[in-house]
């Protein structure tokens, strides 16, 4: 007769090798998959998307064809989820580009590993907190462009696609993507996974600029080259790093003539020389 220690040995040996074989199948599952995203390729409607944005008509071929692909992983791989409106190509192609872009020369394979999904609104969505002041309580609403927390990613399409086509200051998929890439460490703080070698470089310049402006915020007064970055940047350091990626990507030149060291550290990080 069996004793119970051998009996409990090979039940546990069973489960591993269970546990082993679905583990093999979920692999060889998503190798297939990502096998099948790579024979995939745009068609003319589609690139048609692409072909209006000044940032794609700005790429070489070899980083067309490099975004090209990055935005086919993207747009099958993660969930789009629409809310009071239906999800189009054309959607899931800006918002993807858009992402793509940000990381098209850092040296990674993580396409937003963690984010699954991306939530589209028609409009900015209004929120409402209760504050309280001294007993006495106001209602604040809130208007919220885009918002993005771990494994999702919230867009309001009018103002996302209203930025998406002209270069302006602002453009709201960067900015959540921005604190996307932020995250990639595990924390959003306004550093993003630098070398190490360059932390206390980064930090410097970043932090140093950061707290000039959260002055100029608090007094209210003479903004001068710091109204390029604007209130909303002197939030915390982490909105800091999304509207300074903002300002790299849609206004370069403007960043560059009166930030050039926090320019410099963009550049270093993004790889992407304007
Ligand atoms: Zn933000």
């Amino acid at each position: 007769m069996m004793n119970y220690n051998a009996l409990l040995i090979m039940m546990i040996s069973g489960l591993a090798l269970v546990g082993f074989g679905i583990n093999f199948l979920l692999k060889r599952q998503k190798e297939q998959k990502l096998q099948a995203i790579k024979a995939l390729s745009f068609d003319d409607n589609e690139r048609a998307y692409l072909l209006k944005l000044a940032h794609y008509k700005n790429l070489s071929v070899e980083e067309k064809k490099k975004i090209e692909n990055s935005i086919l992983l993207f747009i099958h791989t993660k969930e789009f989820r629409g809310v009071n409106l239906e999800v189009t190509d054309e959607m899931k192609i800006i918002i993807a580009f858009y992402a793509c872009l940000l990381l098209l020369h850092i040296k990674t394979d993580n396409c937003y590993d963690a984010l699954t999904t991306i939530i589209i609104y028609p409009h900015a969505v209004v929120t409402k907190t209760i504050k309280s002041f001294g007993g006495i309580y106001t209602k604040e609403k809130f208007f919220i462009e885009g918002e993005s927390a771990n494994n999702t990613v919230v867009i309001s399409w009018h103002e996302a696609k209203k930025e998406a086509y002209h270069l302006r200051h602002n453009n709201v998929i960067i900015h959540e993507f921005a604190h996307e890439i932020d995250f990639m460490d595990g924390a959003v703080d306004g550093v993003p996974p630098i070398e190490k070698s360059k932390y206390n470089e980064w930090t410097h310049v970043l932090f140093q600029e950061f707290n000039k402006l959260k002055t100029v915020a608090l007094k209210n007064r003479y903004w001068g080259k710091y109204k390029l970055l604007g209130s909303y940047a002197a939030t915390n350091e982490a909105e800091f790093f999304a509207v300074a990626t903002e300002r790299f990507f849609e206004s370069p030149e403007s960043l560059k003539k009166n930030f050039p060291e926090l320019y410099d550290e963009l550049e270093g990080f993004y790889h992407r020389n304007q």
